[in-house]
């Protein structure tokens, strides 16, 4: 397990304010390459999680997106002088109102949801409680703290009190901190200190963990590479419970072979019991059939309790 820094796309590494579909076009932010080092030799993982409803609506491909991709990251790599800074692309082409019919529906990936990161988390290990998310929209705010990280809301150095931020004053209520830049938001991660709900070992134990082996270019996913080994998985955890709960219940139902012996010494303490009765008119028969009884009662009781802690 490891921490990692989720990062937006659009406006957070690079400047794009439309539909953006051509690799010719991509430029990175002010900055961007830099900032991302830092991390990136601090030992987190960086994974872009970005909401492409352009997609959805028809201005282009999901191989658009992924050429998109392939640049982002040799734009990086080149600037930072670091192979393979980006660990991962996440993307959804999904959006309710899509004009695309295929895409035309709500989904889990897509951002104020945090199934975006959920996945990351499992794909590559990653320790959310640890790990951050940098955005410029309460979406991207909202998904990072709805998976368990902590967010910072990148505003460009607009006030909070100017009208264009008011809509995202419940993400500013949400984020944990507020950033000018994407610097200053890797300044932030850098001097903070580790979550207090950590699961997982500090960041100097990074080296002992067992992490995926890094890729030249970073795989672009989308949310159709991973539906049908995520019902997998529930499956198997569905079946894995109920035979569980099977198991269960024919052990409580079991009748065992100590449960049987212990029967059998109860009848066996009845009868003595049955003949010392026959035997009232000498007390001291009759004594030591109750006695003898007695200590067979004494058997069924241990054979009961070493039955019960079975
Ligand atoms: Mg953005």
């Amino acid at each position: 397990m490891q921490p990692a820094v989720f990062l937006d796309r659009d406006n957070t590494l690079i400047a794009n304010d439309g539909d953006l579909g051509d690799p010719n076009q991509v430029r990175l932010m002010d900055g961007v390459a830099g900032a991302l080092k830092r991390l990136h030799d601090a030992g987190y993982r960086l994974i872009v999680v970005t909401n492409q409803g352009g997609v959805a609506r028809g201005k282009y491909t999901e191989e658009d997106v992924d050429a998109v991709h392939q640049r982002i990251a040799a734009l990086i790599d080149e600037a930072a002088e670091t192979d393979g800074m980006l660990d991962r692309f996440y993307y959804c082409p999904y959006h309710p109102q899509a004009s695309v019919e295929e895409y035309r529906r709500d989904h889990p990936w897509r951002k104020p949801h945090p199934g975006m990161l959920l996945q990351a988390a499992r794909d590559l290990h990653i320790d959310l409680a640890q790990s951050w998310l940098i955005g410029d929209q309460p979406r991207d705010i909202q998904a990072g703290r709805a998976a368990g990280c902590r967010a910072i809301l990148l505003n460009h150095g607009r006030s909070r009190h100017e009208p264009a931020e008011q809509r995202a004053e419940d993400a500013t209520e949400e984020a944990t901190e507020i950033a000018g830049t994407l610097e200053s938001a890797v300044e932030v991660i850098l001097n903070a200190a580790p979550a207090r709900a950590s699961t997982t070992a500090r960041r100097t134990n990074l080296a002992d963990d067992v992490a995926p082996a890094p890729t030249p270019m970073p795989a672009s996913h989308s949310p159709r590479d991973v539906p049908d080994d995520t019902l997998r998985q529930m499956r198997q955890s569905m079946q894995e419970l109920a035979e569980e709960i099977r198991l269960e219940r024919m052990q409580r139902g079991d009748f065992s072979p100590l449960m049987m012996v212990a029967v059998l010494f109860q009848l066996l303490a009845l009868l003595l019991a049955l003949l010392g009765m026959l035997q009232l008119e000498q007390p001291a028969a009759f004594m030591n059939w109750m006695i003898g009884a007695g200590l067979v009662q004494l058997l069924v009781i241990t054979t009961l309790l070493f039955d019960a802690r079975r």
